[in-house]
């Protein structure tokens, strides 16, 4: 029996003349994510990705694989069969067989995209929805809300048999956004700021600031965890990652303590902003949420923001953070989140941040001491790692 995987495109239907490139990022991303499940070839036609197994291929293993690559709105797996209506019956019959056993009422769908076919689709409806009752003669049929709907669609070189649709990741293909640089802390909202704007086709590297010894190596390690539970999401990813800890002691020593955390969020997207502009990467990326902590202030973001002139995308910026745990939950990065390590951000950190810094007053701080040699010296020493799926 041969089985596919049919993937519907959303947004990218609606793109004009560079439809194809958008095509073609999504069956390239979907040919390196089923790379270890088995062997697919793919194409495209009418608005469908195809998505046909070689042998031996896990489908089960597929199909979750494939409901996390970017570029389709809906996907299903179906039967495939020929474009003959005995042979239809008979592999819809054997295909369903156990789900309309079980089900008390069904209906047949049928669409024909091509038109030479023979039958029309209300034919093959009701033609098909007679060879099930004689087989099946418990199921009643149902047009307004059946249990089960058979699918049957008939396209250019083979109609496919199907039960329904599965959820697709949605988004568009990563890397027909251009290239982001997310700043990946060990928490919650980071990661499910990867995962937005990687839907929103970016392609991410990611950096994390690391300072040994007051943070740990299982910390980081926990990072590049978190790395690689979205990798099926965003595809290999580089991972910077940036000794921070002279800054940290620097700004410990040299600047009031009130506008510690502010302008150590300053030093961390300079370092970014260079490294960004190193690997050719346009945008930053955070995890902050307005109002959720004192770095989070309209005025603290103000302020962080005016240090480097890149933008900084804040994907879940307008989110309750129940909504983020939600997201963080369904691409299975909470539980790794939640692990109890430190991270430089809570080394140090004052009792008292200023919720409301004025610039002038976080530039004049900044003054205090040579910063600008420091993050020379920590974008010089960040290493560099791919993580792949
Ligand atoms: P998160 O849950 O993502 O850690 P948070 O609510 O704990 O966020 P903060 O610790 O203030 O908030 O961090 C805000 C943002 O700053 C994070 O979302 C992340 O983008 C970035 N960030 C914080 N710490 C680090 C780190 N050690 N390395 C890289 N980025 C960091
Ligand atoms: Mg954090």
């Amino acid at each position: 029996m041969k089985e596919i995987i049919l993937l519907k495109e959303g947004e990218i239907a609606l793109k004009g003349l560079n439809k194809r490139n958008f095509e073609e990022a999504f069956m390239r991303n979907l040919r390196h994510r089923l790379k270890s499940i088995g062997h697919f070839d793919f194409h495209c036609d009418q608005s469908m990705v195809y998505c046909e197994p070689g042998d031996d291929v896990d489908m089960d293993e597929a199909v979750e694989m494939t409901s996390k690559v970017f570029g389709a709105a809906a996907m299903c797996r179906a039967r495939v069969s020929e474009k003959d209506f005995e042979c239809i019956a008979a592999d819809a019959l054997e295909y369903c067989g156990k789900q309309l056993a079980q089900a008390h009422s069904f209906k047949v769908a049928a669409k024909r995209a091509d038109k030479t076919f023979p039958m029309t689709s209300p034919d093959i409806c009701i033609e098909l929805g007679g060879r099930i009752l004689e087989k099946y003669p418990h199921l009643t049929v149902d047009v307004k809300h059946p249990e089960l709907t058979v699918n049957v669609e008939v396209r250019e070189t083979n109609a496919y048999i199907h039960t329904g649709n599965l959820p697709a990741a949605g988004g568009i293909p990563v890397g027909t956004s251009g290239r982001g640089l997310l700043l990946l802390s060990g928490g919650i909202d980071s990661p499910v700021a990867a995962y937005m704007m990687a839907k929103r086709g970016i392609d991410i590297s990611c950096i994390h600031y690391v300072s040994p010894p007051y943070t740990s190596d299982r910390a980081r390690l926990k990072v590049e965890r978190l790395c690689e539970k979205l990798t099926p999401y965003l595809g290999d990813t580089t991972f910077y990652c940036v000794p921070f800890t002279k800054i940290q002691e620097a700004l410990r020593d040299h600047v009031p303590s009130e506008l510690f955390t502010i302008i150590m969020r300053r030093c961390m997207l300079k370092i970014a902003q260079k490294i960004a502009e190193q690997n050719n990467l346009q945008a930053l990326i955070t995890g902050e949420s307005v109002g959720q902590v004192a770095s989070q202030t309209m005025g603290a973001i103000v302020c962080t923001d005016n240090a480097v002139d890149m933008p900084v995308f804040r994907p879940v910026i307008g989110m309750d953070k129940t909504e983020i745990i939600e997201i963080s939950r369904r691409i299975d990065t909470f539980d790794i989140s939640i692990e109890p390590y430190e991270d430089c951000c809570t080394v140090f950190t004052p009792k008292h941040p200023k919720t409301r810094p004025n610039l002038k007053g976080v530039l004049e701080a900044e003054k205090l001491y040579d910063f600008e040699t420091l993050i020379e010296e920590a974008t010089a020493a960040t290493e560099v790692k791919v993580i792949k799926l």
